[in-house]
């Protein structure tokens, strides 16, 4: 393949890939207390300016583990911190009604655009029917959901207007869900043999505009994921639409908020 042809410019790869405008679908706050670097706001703003952000998406550590209400209150915290922060409220399917009521708070805050569940923290999977209300609600307001992938092969059909975001996409998740058209493809997997690590292959597979770039930041750096794109034998255009252009298009939110961005 020519190289040229792939890099328009010329400026090296890694280093123009870098600034390249971002929207990051896959950012914690919080800690796994797994000794993370960088996890204060000074540091997360530096980071964002080191690596092109102009939006992220964050999700709360605190909600996912162990308390729902505190942790998306953080969230909106973080939010007043940075203005290229915006919100996933977490919700937890043992906790339907709890996770109901979180929606509705956050449904009207221009911040929060979407939705995130680990089911597998609960011993259950997404396609469990403690979700059924959840997803309605996430249907009604077009509000896309981050998720593990567990079960989504059993639901994505019955809820097809409701965006999937396969959260720690590898290559084998795009050959059992490219099929899907509501199914999106987080690449933040900390996986990494090469076979998985194949954005090549989820682009022929599911075309340039279902894979979005994510990090699980602050457990791994973002030069990972930049890193994995950059690498990859793809135009510079389908990059763009994958550390941007796709998100933005997916969260319509992004275009009507109140941060004027
Ligand atoms: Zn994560």
């Amino acid at each position: 393949m020519n190289s040229k042809r792939l890099r328009p410019d010329n400026r090296s790869g890694f280093e123009y890939d870098l600034r390249c405008p971002k929207i990051d679908v896959h950012w914690h706050v919080g800690s796994w207390n797994l000794n993370e670097a960088r996890l204060s706001v000074r540091e997360m703003r530096q980071d964002f300016d080191r690596f092109g952000y102009r939006y992220v998406l964050v999700n709360s550590i605190k909600a996912i583990v162990y308390d729902m209400e505190a942790g998306n209150a953080e969230t909106a915290r973080l939010l007043k911190e940075d203005e290229r922060c915006r919100g996933l409220v977490v919700i937890n399917p043992v906790r339907q009604d709890a996770s109901l009521k979180e929606i509705r708070k956050y449904l009207g805050h221009p911040g929060f655009v979407g939705l995130k569940s680990a089911a597998d923290y609960y011993s259950t999977t997404i396609a469990d029917i403690r979700y059924e209300k959840i997803l309605s609600m996430a249907e009604k307001g077009a509000w896309p959901i981050l998720t593990h992938k567990y079960g989504m092969e059993l639901i994505v059909e019955k809820y097809k207007n409701v965006k999937f975001i396969l959260a720690h996409s590898l290559f084998s998740d795009a050959k059992k869900m490219a099929g899907f058209s509501n199914v999106y493809f987080d690449i933040a997997a900390s996986y990494a043999y090469r076979d998985e690590t194949n954005i090549e292959g989820m682009l022929e597979l599911a075309g340039p505009k279902r894979v979005l770039f994510g990090t699980d930041a602050q457990i791994m750096s973002p030069a990972w994921s930049i890193g994995k794109i950059s690498s990859a034998r793809i135009s510079q255009s389908d990059k763009n639409k994958i550390f941007h252009d796709n998100a933005f298009e997916l969260f319509g939110r992004f275009k009507s908020n109140c941060f004027g961005g």
